[in-house]
């Protein structure tokens, strides 16, 4: 039988069973969807904000979201709260999806990339001692948690580090980050990341 995972109850157990505060190296894919997540997980782990998304074009665009990211940062004002920045390593992103640039917005392209991103974290959060290693990308009602969640826990065996399960949509985690985007004044992208996504959005 293909049971239905619940990701978000496996967080609130692991949340809930803590006996010290973790280190966490949290992929973000943008400021608005990490508004929430940090908020939420900022009293558990000591997070540092991995930013490390070669899938957003053009270049404009992934430095106009990393700054909206850093102002994020700058007015939460938390004294654990660390960012990590990475190369825009956007010709290996293309190499990867190469030959899938018709997929639909989550289909198997979306999966490479997911894939490619986390893997960067898993690798970081290996090398640089951290207990965790998770995403954002859940808080997307366009994201697939199960597969993201998935490629995390077959990357922590890879690598031997820990995955954050989540499914940060549930508990209105979605709405949430609306609102606190807007508390924060960032600006919210219209489209995923990657051309493909923004070019579909004008047929
Ligand atoms: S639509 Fe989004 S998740 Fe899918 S490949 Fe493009 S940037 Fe990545």
């Amino acid at each position: 039988m293909n049971e239905k995972i619940n990701y978000d109850k496996i967080l609130k157990e692991l949340i809930n069973n803590l006996d010290y505060k973790p280190k966490l190296l949290l992929h973000s894919c943008c400021g608005p969807c990490s508004s929430y997540v940090i908020t939420y997980l900022k009293d558990y782990f000591d997070i540092t904000v991995l930013y490390y998304n070669p899938n957003i074009e053009p270049k404009s665009e992934y430095e106009k979201r990393k700054q909206e990211q850093l102002k994020l940062i700058n007015k939460l004002n938390i004294s654990s709260l660390n960012f990590l920045d990475s190369d825009y390593e956007n010709d290996l992103y293309r190499e990867k999806v190469k030959g899938y640039e018709k997929d639909n917005e989550g289909g198997f392209r979306c999966h490479i990339c997911y894939h490619l991103r986390l893997c960067k974290c898993a690798i970081l959060a290996k090398k640089l001692n951290f207990d965790y290693f998770g995403t954002t990308l859940t808080v997307s009602p366009y994201k697939n948690a199960k597969v993201l969640n998935e490629i995390g826990i077959s990357l922590a065996n890879q690598y031997n580090v820990k995955w954050l399960y989540s499914d940060f949509k549930k508990n209105d985690g979605y709405k949430k980050s609306i609102i606190l985007s807007k508390e924060y004044d960032l600006y919210r992208q219209d489209y995923c990341g990657c051309l493909f996504s923004k070019n579909r959005l004008k047929k």
